[in-house]
């Protein structure tokens, strides 16, 4: 891998051709307290807070988060988990290459992963398509239904025809490891400014501006929009052209599966992916329908209906009496119109996308920051993550 630093990302910056329209230069900018950094990096989700943290040894970051926690939005709604066959040959790339960091992950993130088989069951009108997965995948393996059924005992006879299983996924403790970035980020001696919307930004002689409702223009030749459902809205503020993100809202909910302790079942769900369970703690599971609504970029809320989808498709499948539904919550998963992630610079200088993370962004967020960075660098990436580079380059979108 190239040196990279600070005066890399300057480099990467001149060379750019393309310019954009300046967006205009703030009448009463004189007044304004500034910052000067490095490189500003808006919303401090995992995407953010991932990128800063692989940026902060060499660079001076301030992380604008508009909320006053940093995990309040997508990232502090998933469902944590880790599965290779999930999404896109993108997500694939990038999962795999986060998996090293899952399972040693650097002094300071405590323990990441936890062992949690994922099983995907299927009725008789989704065996095709289970066999298509198991062909396609990579350590996905039929499994007998038998052996399902001693596993979750919970099973309903005659749901499924067919079952196989990914044996080592794991759980992802998504709290420490969006955490562990944070205190990354300190300990580079980077910013982290909560209650910082970046309401105005701006390029002028060679640096992005962002003025956030904080009161203080923050100052730097480099700017990464990782604003998760607002990815658009950021790049419309800031003159970028906008990738047609499409956040789309999930729900969940938390259920007492009754007679049976759930603890070490796996993540169980079917084959066309639209419902899935995932043991909680040792009496609860988490149940989804899977869904995928059309949504704007907001603080998403659950929806009745789709909680009652979510117990009726589990009910199914699995001999589960749902009497109270213990908590509710619903997030937004945002994707571009190819569904892949966008990761990398685009036409206006020094502006790079860290978005379109769907439902992949805690399980890629290791690899994705790790390719970013040495993006911003201008540096070459190592080589498990560049061969992701032609499926996530943002400027796909304006070809
Ligand atoms: C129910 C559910 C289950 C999921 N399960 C999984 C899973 O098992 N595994 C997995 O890998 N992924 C999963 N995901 C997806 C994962 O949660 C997201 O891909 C990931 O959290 C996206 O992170 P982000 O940083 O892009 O977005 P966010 O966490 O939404 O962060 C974006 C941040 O930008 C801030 N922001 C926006 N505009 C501005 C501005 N102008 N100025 C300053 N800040 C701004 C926002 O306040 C927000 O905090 C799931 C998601 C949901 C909803």
């Amino acid at each position: 891998m190239a040196a990279p630093d600070a005066a890399g990302t300057r480099r990467a910056l001149v060379r750019a051709s393309h310019h954009v329209a300046p967006a205009r230069v703030p009448r009463d900018l004189r007044r304004m307290e500034t910052s000067q950094s490095d490189v500003i990096v808006i919303g401090a989700g995992m995407a953010g807070a991932t990128t800063a943290a692989h940026l902060a040894p060499t660079h001076k970051v301030a992380l604008l988060e508009a909320e006053e926690s940093a995990g309040y939005h997508a990232t502090g709604r998933s469902a944590a988990i880790w599965i290779l066959n999930y999404g896109g040959a993108d997500a694939r790339i990038l999962t795999g290459a986060s998996r090293r960091f899952f399972e040693a992950p650097p002094e300071g993130f405590g323990e990441l992963a936890h062992q949690r088989a994922v099983l995907f069951i299927a009725p008789p009108e989704q065996a095709g398509h289970l066999e298509a997965m198991i062909a396609a995948g990579e350590g996905l393996v039929p499994i007998p239904l038998a052996e399902v059924r001693d596993m979750v005992p919970a099973l309903r006879e005659g749901y499924a025809v067919s079952a196989a299983i990914e044996r080592d996924a794991f759980d992802i403790d998504v709290a420490s490891l969006h955490q562990g970035f944070l205190r990354q980020v300190k300990q580079g001696g980077g910013v982290l400014a909560l209650r910082h919307r970046a309401g105005r930004i701006w390029f002028a002689n060679g640096r992005w501006h962002a003025e956030s409702s904080g009161g203080t223009v923050h100052s730097a030749p480099a700017l990464v929009n990782a604003a998760g459902a607002w990815g658009d809205e950021v790049a419309r503020i800031a003159g970028v052209r906008p990738i047609g993100l499409q956040p789309k809202r999930r729900t969940a909910c938390i259920v007492d599966p009754g007679p049976y302790d759930s603890k070490d079942w796996p993540l169980i769900g079917d084959a066309d992916h639209s419902w899935y369970v995932r043991p909680e703690a040792r009496r609860k599971l988490m149940v989804s329908p899977a869904d995928e609504t059309d949504s704007e970029p907001t603080d998403a809320q659950p929806d009745e209906y789709d909680v009652a989808v979510a117990v009726d498709r589990m009910q199914q499948a699995l001999s589960i009496e749902v009497t109270r539904i213990e908590h509710r919550w619903a997030g937004l998963r945002s994707f571009t119109p190819d569904r892949g992630l966008a990761i990398g610079p685009c036409e206006a200088p020094g502006f790079f996308w860290m978005c379109g993370q769907g439902g992949y962004g805690i399980q890629t967020a290791p690899a994705a920051g790790r390719l970013l960075a040495s993006l911003v660098r201008g540096a070459t990436p190592d080589e498990d993550v560049a061969r992701a580079i032609p499926l996530t380059d943002p400027r796909r979108f304006h070809a």
